[in-house]
């Protein structure tokens, strides 16, 4: 996989959803507790216009992702490159494909819990009146009525070094992606990485921590070149050092880390002392927790019907890149089809008392209405 950024910070998310984040789209803290009706995996395109299509039956929505940004792959793996199978859009870059997402799901004011991955998703209800209770590994937990599965290839996670007993260290003194940054307020901190996410979190972590050093393997940066200007500024300037090499092993009583002892372009070794490591080495997908979740899987995708792309539980759906049937091609249309139907079924769960009627947005006036274009 080509993708190179391993988590970015918050001024990573698109000047679009940066834009809805100050109006309309919240982003919630890890570690909450929250009831809604319908818990969306995965911001991808087809989670985020399945935002749209309850959000039209008054069905509201979290959407959860692992990266801390919306868009899945089209803002991960190819945000610059043109898209040309959009109905109605002869031509729209993947990240252009979803800021108008992002702006068209505004009106519904959904929750965008993002940097979290759905570990756990339990039954509590019955066929006929679902309830779920989802557990996020941020600890954020959410009660709701359905859950829509758009969890494409899998979760984006990070790729880790291969640096003896690294996995001692996780969630102490190593981590892959940043939550809080004031978690690393007064400590040195060792940054691994070229690309944009090592950058990105240099600049934004040298003024917090008491001391940061970026180590890379060569003195030659994929990240955006005013960023890699900047981390040059402050290194001349003595505010942080840049170190050319790899980690050999690390040094500290685990999970506490003391130090890191690297190689250099040389071959020659030197030592770092830090009591924080971020690694960033990229992304690769994974199928993840979801084989946990007691819904039947073929080959490590999630079967459905095609009248309501319902999986083998009542209440969970599976649209987009991540569901099979017969005839399925992973394109984002396919996804955009398949969420419209999904919704159907989902208002049954979430509105069992009320009855649906077919609209067209053209012509409705309530439709209109919760778009916020009509009175
Ligand atoms: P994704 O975009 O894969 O998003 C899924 C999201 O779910 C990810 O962000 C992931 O982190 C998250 N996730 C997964 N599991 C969890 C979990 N447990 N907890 C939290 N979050 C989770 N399609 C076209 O139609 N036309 C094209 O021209 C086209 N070009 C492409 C070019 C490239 C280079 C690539 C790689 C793909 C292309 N595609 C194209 C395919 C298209 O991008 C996919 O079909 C589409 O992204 C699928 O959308 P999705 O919402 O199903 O999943």
């Amino acid at each position: 996989m080509e993708t190179n950024p391993a988590s970015k910070p918050p001024s990573s998310l698109s000047k679009a959803s940066l834009t809805m984040t100050h109006t309309a789209l919240t982003l919630a803290e890890p570690g909450i507790a929250a009831e809604t009706d319908v818990v969306i995996i995965g911001a991808g395109p087809c989670g985020l216009f399945a935002v749209f299509e309850l959000g039209l039956l008054d069905i509201k929505a979290h959407v959860i992702d692992i990266l801390p940004k919306l868009g899945g792959q089209c803002a991960e793996l190819y945000p610059e490159k043109p898209i040309y199978d959009i109905p109605g859009f002869p031509s729209v870059t993947g990240q252009g494909l979803v800021d108008n997402l992002v702006e068209q799901i505004r009106p519904f004011g959904a929750t965008f819990p993002l940097s979290q991955m759905i570990d756990s998703v339990e039954s509590l209800g019955t066929p006929e009146a679902p309830l779920f209770r989802l557990t996020s590994d941020a600890g954020t937990v959410i009660i709701c009525k359905a859950v829509m599965i758009a969890a494409g290839g899998g979760s984006f996670q990070p790729k880790k070094p291969p640096i003896p007993e690294i996995d001692t260290y996780e969630g102490t003194s190593v981590f892959y992606a940043v939550r809080r940054m004031d978690a690393f307020t007064g400590k040195d901190v060792l940054i691994v990485g070229g690309g944009d996410s090592a950058l990105d979190w240099t600049l934004n972590l040298q003024p917090v921590a008491r001391h940061v050093t970026l180590l890379h393997r060569r003195d030659e940066f994929r990240a955006a070149p005013h960023s890699v200007d900047q981390m040059r500024a402050l290194v001349a300037a003595g505010q942080m050092d840049l170190r050319i090499g790899q980690v050999t092993s690390l040094l500290g009583t685990a999970p506490h880390l003391s130090g890191a002892v690297c190689r250099g372009g040389d071959n020659a070794p030197f030592s770092v002392g830090c009591q924080i490591l971020l690694p960033f080495f990229g992304l690769t997908m994974k199928m993840g927790p979801i084989s946990g979740w007691g819904i039947n899987l073929n080959e490590n995708l999630i079967p459905v019907d095609t009248e309501k792309f319902e999986t083998s539980t009542p209440g969970i759906f599976a649209i987009g890149d991540i569901n099979t049937y017969p005839g399925k091609l992973k394109l984002i249309l396919s996804g955009f089809h398949e969420a419209a139907l999904a919704a159907q079924k989902a208002h049954r769960y979430v509105h069992p008392d009320k009855r649906l009627t077919f609209q067209y947005t053209t012509s409705s006036s309530s439709l209109q209405k919760k778009l916020g274009v009509y009175g």
